[in-house]
């Protein structure tokens, strides 16, 4: 088992073969016929966009398939490539706190559906239900969710991983089929938290799933009408004390997700 972090700018055999394999995967997605592509140009041109929606590319790391930005922002290479190919087909993405290009369908946005596994302690799993509720509570919108008892039932995730690393918690963002996040993944290192800090954690790690970046930095794009600074916003990277959501994380919310 692989725990040590893979940068990109590492020229490392493991890292190689992981990317390998993840290249080789999605050109069998492609429908078109292609020259094998080098590995190494082709993360470089995933990357490339990545940093080109604001990303910082020392925030991005690559590792067992997957990007993880700004420690706590999971995107699979195959999801990357598959937001470059539709934006190279439907010219620039759409101009909109901050939000992600993908936002959750209406399908899935009135019922966010979470599945809680059964390892997750039970300090967790009750910051997962008041993060559940304080999402629910936002007026003038129609985003739901709601905790289901089987993970086939669910759209997300949340389990339990381990890093000796100081992110609390990650999460995966909506999907470009209108999917709400598929998983968040707590490091049981912070299970010493405070449950004040562990509600803030899984309130913001659910603001990912459903579409939001950090309004405390560049990535994402900024969603007119709502304030560019905002301290106390529960989309900041850093963990606070809950403290209800911010004007700007409410207004945010009803600008994503109309009634
Ligand atoms: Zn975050």
């Amino acid at each position: 088992m692989r725990t040590k972090t893979l940068h990109l700018s590492s020229a490392n055999p493991v890292l190689a073969i992981v990317l390998f394999i993840s290249i080789f995967m999605f050109s069998c997605k492609k429908e078109e016929a292609s020259t094998q592509p080098q590995a190494d140009g082709s993360i470089a041109s995933l990357t490339d966009y990545l940093t080109g929606k604001g990303f910082k590319a020392e925030d991005i790391v690559f590792k067992d398939g997957k990007f993880t930005i700004e420690k706590d922002i999971v995107i699979t290479s195959e999801e990357v490539a598959a937001r470059m190919k539709n934006e190279s087909n439907s010219g620039t993405p759409q101009t909109e706190q901050r939000r992600n290009t993908y936002i959750i369908s209406n399908t899935y946005n009135t019922n966010v559906k979470l599945y809680i596994e059964p390892d997750v302690p039970a300090a967790w799993k009750t910051a997962v239900q008041g993060a559940v509720a304080n999402w629910n509570a936002v007026n003038g919108t129609r985003l739901g969710m709601s905790i289901v008892t089987t993970l086939s039932a669910s759209n997300t995730r949340i389990f339990m991983g381990f890093e000796s690393a100081n992110w609390i918690a990650r999460a995966y963002l909506p999907t470009s089929n209108g999917r709400p996040g598929v998983s968040v993944e707590i490091n049981s290192n912070f299970n010493s938290l405070a449950a004040s800090q562990k509600l803030f954690a899984i309130t913001h790690e659910l603001g990912h799933t459903i579409g939001f970046h950090h309004t405390n930095q560049t990535s994402g794009t900024l969603i007119p009408g709502t304030p560019s600074v905002d301290a106390n916003s529960v989309m900041n990277s850093f963990v606070l004390n809950w403290n209800g959501f911010t004007a700007g994380d409410v207004l945010a919310t009803q600008i994503l997700y109309p009634q």
